[in-house]
C-alpha cells in the first residue's frame, strides 16, 4: 500500500542559504544508500521536501532498514498516494488507510490537513474537521484530542494535484547528510572503539576515509579481512570508504631494536600518526580520528596522548575521549561493529606490546629515543607509503 516515503529532516532545514546543498546531500546519500536494495527508487525534492518513490515491487522492510542509516534524516513517513477525486472519496481513503496501519480501538486522535494546493476548494481546517467527523463515525471508539493525540493523520494536498495521507513517522538517525562537513582519515584497527568513532564522526556529515597498519606475517591475512569487514559495515553510514593498508612490519622491528622497549607503543603510534596525516594531506581530508579514550589503555592517558598528539599538524579528533568501554560496546552493538570487532585476530600493537609500558611518557624522552632511529626511519616510512594498498570498500 506504501510507494512513497516523505523523508523529514531537521537540523539541515535551519541552515540558511546553504540550505539546498545540504538536501542535495541527503538526497545523493538516500539513493547511495538505496542501491543495495531491491527495487527501483526514485527520490526527489519537492516543495522543501523529500520523497523517495518506489516503483513495482521492493521489500518494505528492507528499504526502511536501510533509509534508517541514513544521517540528516530524523523521520521516515510511509505514504499512501491518493488521487483528488473529491471530500467524499477522500474520507474513504483516510478510513482505509487508518484500517491498515492501525488496530483501532480506543485511541485519541487528530487530522492535520496541509493544502500546499492553493487550488483545493476547501480551506484546510475544514478539510480537518470534515475527515475527523468521518472518523468518528466510522470509529466510534476513537476520540479528538487536539493536543495530544495517540494519532496524527496527516494529509497533505499537493500542487500537483495528488494527496498524500500518512501517519507513523518511523525514527531516522539523526545527524546530518555525509558530505556536507568535509572529509577525516580515520585510523582504523580491528578493535571495538575505532569503528564506534568513524560512526560517530561521520554522524555529523564528515566523509571517511581510513588507514589500517598491519604487520605482515606477524598479522594474519584474516585480521586484515576482518579491517575490511569492519569498514564495509560502517559504508551504509559513511557510503564508501577508501580504506589505506600500510606494512607496518619493519616500522615496527627497527622501533623495536633500536627504542627503550617500554617506550614502543608510544613511539609506534606516533608514527602511525605521522603515516595516517601523509594520507590524509594527499586525500583532502582536513582531521584525523581516532577510537582512544581517556585512561583506557596506557598508550591513552593524558600524558600519552598528548606525546602522540604532538607529531599531527592536523586536528585530531576523538570522540570517544569521555566514554566508558560499556557506552563504547553498546554503539557497536547498535550499528553492528561489535561481533566482528571481537573476532579473536591478532593487532600489530599487541604483538610488540612491552610488558610495562610507560604510561607518563615525557615527550621529551620519546624524541631523545627517536633521535636514535636517524635517517633511516625516514627511508622505512617512505617505503610504508609507498607500498601502501587502497582498497575500495562499498
Ligand atoms: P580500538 O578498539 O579502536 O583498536 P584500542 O582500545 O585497542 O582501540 P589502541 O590499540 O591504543 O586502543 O589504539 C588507539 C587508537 O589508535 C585506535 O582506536 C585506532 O584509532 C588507532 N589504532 C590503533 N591500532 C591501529 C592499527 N593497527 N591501525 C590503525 N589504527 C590503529
Ligand atoms: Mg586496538
Amino acid at each position: 500500500m506504501f510507494k512513497t516515503f516523505l523523508i523529514k529532516y531537521g537540523e539541515i532545514a535551519i541552515k540558511g542559504k546553504n540550505r539546498h546543498l545540504f538536501e542535495d546531500a541527503l538526497v545523493r546519500q538516500i539513493r547511495h544508500a538505496l542501491k543495495k536494495c531491491d527495487g527501483t527508487f526514485t527520490v526527489y525534492k519537492e516543495q522543501g521536501r523529500i520523497f523517495v518513490n518506489c516503483e513495482g515491487e521492493y521489500d518494505y522492510e528492507e528499504t526502511v532498514g536501510h533509509l534508517q542509516h541514513v544521517f540528516g534524516i530524523v523521520g521516515i513517513c510511509p505514504v499512501m498516494q491518493a488521487e483528488d477525486k473529491g471530500i467524499e472519496a477522500l474520507g474513504d481513503d483516510v478510513l482505509t488507510f487508518l484500517k491498515n496501519v492501525y488496530d483501532l480501538e480506543h485511541q485519541t486522535f487528530k487530522v492535520h490537513t496541509r493544502r500546499a494546493n492553493k487550488r483545493y476548494p476547501i480551506e484546510s481546517m475544514e478539510v480537518n474537521a470534515i475527515l475527523g467527523e468521518r472518523i468518528l463515525r466510522e470509529f466510534p471508539g476513537l476520540k479528538v484530542d487536539v493536543h495530544h493525540p495517540e494519532i496524527m493523520v496527516y494529509v497533505e494536498l499537493r500542487e500537483s494535484g495528488k494527496i498524500f495521507i500518512y501517519s507513523k513517522i518511523i525514527p531516522g538517525p539523526g545527524g546530518m547528510p555525509v558530505g556536507t562537513n568535509g572529509k577525516a582519515m580515520l585510523l582504523l584497527s580491528g578493535g571495538i572503539d575505532s569503528p564506534v568513532a568513524g560512526y560517530m564522526i561521520c554522524k555529523r556529515g564528515v566523509k571517511l576515509d581510513a588507514t589500517y597498519f598491519h604487520a605482515p606475517p606477524y598479522t594474519s591475512e584474516r585480521a586484515k579481512q576482518k579491517v575490511v569487514d569492519l569498514a564495509r559495515k560502517l559504508t551504509p553510514y559513511a557510503g564508501p570508504i577508501n580504506l589505506h593498508v600500510v606494512n607496518f612490519t619493519d616500522i615496527q622491528l627497527y622501533i623495536y631494536e633500536k627504542c627503550p622497549h617500554d617506550e614502543l607503543t608510544i613511539i609506534m603510534r606516533r608514527y602511525m600518526m605521522r603515516i595516517a596525516e601523509h594520507f590524509a594531506k594527499e586525500t583532502g581530508s582536513l582531521a584525523l580520528v581516532t577510537g582512544e579514550s581517556i585512561g583506557q589503555v596506557a598508550s591513552q592517558t593524558m600524558q600519552s596522548l598528548a606525546a602522540t598528539n604532538a607529531v599531527c599538524e592536523m586536528p585530531v579528533f576523538r570522540p570517544l575521549i569521555g566514554f566508558d568501554k560499556q557506552e563504547i560496546i553498546d554503539i557497536s552493538e547498535k550499528i553492528d561493529t561489535y561481533e566482528t570487532s571481537i573476532l579473536p585476530y591478532e593487532d600489530c600493537c599487541t604483538i610488540f606490546v612491552a610488558k610495562h609500558p610507560v604510561t607518563k611518557p615525557n615527550i621529551h624522552i620519546i624524541e631523545a629515543s627517536e633521535r636514535k632511529l636517524d635517517e633511516k626511519i625516514d627511508e622505512l616510512v617512505k617505503t610504508a607509503i609507498e607500498t601502501t594498498e587502497t582498497i575500495w570498500v562499498e
